[in-house]
């Protein structure tokens, strides 16, 4: 059997990186950089106000009260006309200009309006509420650098520095391909004898595109090797990579295994992890294409373990795996020394103790326990099986609202 690190590496070796684009800021989200951005001016592009109230001489209100004279009012988005000069004030807004001779800014409560005039009450030193020119990114400084995965923030500041456009890999088109004559569409209402709704197809879709994929669904087929083989050559031609489920193992009927052979270029491997032991890997006419077991916990883990990280490395990242944390285990744990033992845990947490328990059964088949778990609990090859108590590694595969209105 082969490693999980092993075939880990042999994947990432093997993927292709997307092309580079010039894709818009709004449909960037997700997307790694390609270039690093720099500003081209300061950010805040000039010094302004960053309270309601008066620009000022700090000089003139060491002493207060201090009675000084309005010169004029300045709302955000206008520019100031006059400078200030010994015993003046400029009414300012927030995010407005400082008009020039101010170095200080006294918000309005501390002030007492009048005709023409305004008593301050409070003093400011120089600099008092006043943002500089370049405070937030300095004109020439790298605001994202290429690798970056944007999030939201990461848009927003790309945003400020009129990167509209910026160079990114291209977003992967990915087609997803059940297989197996037992399975139908999760909308058939009433099963047949022999039946099963397929849930494999809607669980990849939603892995890829939370990733940030395009996905192809190109549904369900039978084990039929004349419909595999047209439905995977149509997902090697339209996708940047095909994800197929079932048929892979060692069944009469597993027959996405042998059009896979003809196709060529495809590998099986036995992975030593459990679940998700049977994985098909190879590249069709320069697509990867990943087949992945039908048992639906096996290919969650397998895609969590083989696929995810090779679209984020085709996608330019290089950050890879799901973050692991240092926890324990409330239960004793049974493992196999011979694999890495992915086992489905739901967390409690002590402070900042993540304590994990197994969220139902372990069986690959069972579903319903991976829905319910926020993680999963991993036993390296060689390790014995873990007892209530011990400190084991969590990899965590979603981060859940975890506070209430309680909780608060
Ligand atoms: P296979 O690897 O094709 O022998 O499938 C292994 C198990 O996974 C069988 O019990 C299949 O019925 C089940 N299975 C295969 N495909 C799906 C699917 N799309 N959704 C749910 N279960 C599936
Ligand atoms: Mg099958």
């Amino acid at each position: 059997m082969r490693p999980l690190a092993d075939a880990q590496l042999q994947v990432l070796d093997t993927v292709p990186r997307l092309p580079i684009v010039a894709n818009l800021l709004a449909e960037s989200l997700g997307l790694v950089l390609a270039e690093d951005v720099v500003a081209g001016h300061d950010i805040p592009p000039f010094d302004n106000s960053a309270m309601d109230g008066y620009a000022v001489r700090a000089a003139d209100v060491e002493s207060t009260p201090a009675t000084l004279t309005v010169v004029e009012d300045v709302p955000a988005g206008s520019v100031p006309t006059q400078a200030i000069t010994e015993g003046g004030a400029t009414k300012i807004m927030t995010g407005a200009p400082l008009p020039a001779g101010a170095d200080a800014v006294v918000r309005v409560e501390d002030t007492e309006p009048g005709e023409g005039m305004v008593t301050i009450l409070t003093g400011a030193p120089v600099g008092t509420s006043v943002r500089r020119a370049g405070g937030d990114i300095g004109a020439g400084s790298t605001v994202a650098q290429a690798g970056t995965r944007l999030g939201p923030n990461h848009l927003g500041v790309l945003a400020s520095v009129g990167a509209a456009t910026p160079l990114v890999y291209r977003r992967p088109v990915v087609a997803v391909v059940s297989t197996g004559d037992e399975v139908v569409p999760y909308q058939t209402a009433q099963l047949e004898p022999g039946q099963i709704r397929g849930t494999n197809g809607l669980v990849l879709a939603s892995v890829l595109t939370e990733l940030g994929a395009t996905v192809l669904d190109l549904g369900i087929v039978g084990d039929d090797p004349n419909a595999l083989r047209e439905v995977l050559a149509r997902g090697a031609a339209e996708a940047d990579a095909v994800v197929t489920s079932g048929g892979v193992s060692m069944g009469e009927y597993d027959l996405v295994k042998a059009v896979l052979t003809e196709l060529g270029g495809i590998e099986f491997w036995q992975v030593a992890m459990q679940p998700g032991k049977p994985f098909a890997f190879g590249m069709v006419e320069g697509t990867p294409l990943f087949g992945l077991p039908g048992n639906p916990v096996s290919v969650f883990v397998a895609f969590e373990q083989l696929v995810r990280p090779a679209l984020l490395h085709m996608m330019g990242s290089a950050q890879l795996f799901r973050p692991r944390l240092a926890g324990v285990t409330d239960e004793d744990v049974h493992t196999n020394p011979d694999k890495t033992v992915f086992v489905r845990v739901t967390l409690r947490w002590d402070g900042a103790t993540p304590h994990a328990r197994t969220s139902g059964g372990q069986d690959s088949n069972v579903l319903s326990a991976l829905a319910s778990a926020d993680a999963l609990l991993v036993s390296p090859v060689g390790s014995g099986d873990l007892l209530a108590g011990s400190t084991v590694e969590l990899e965590m595969f979603r981060h859940p609202e975890g506070r209430g209105l309680a909780e608060r």
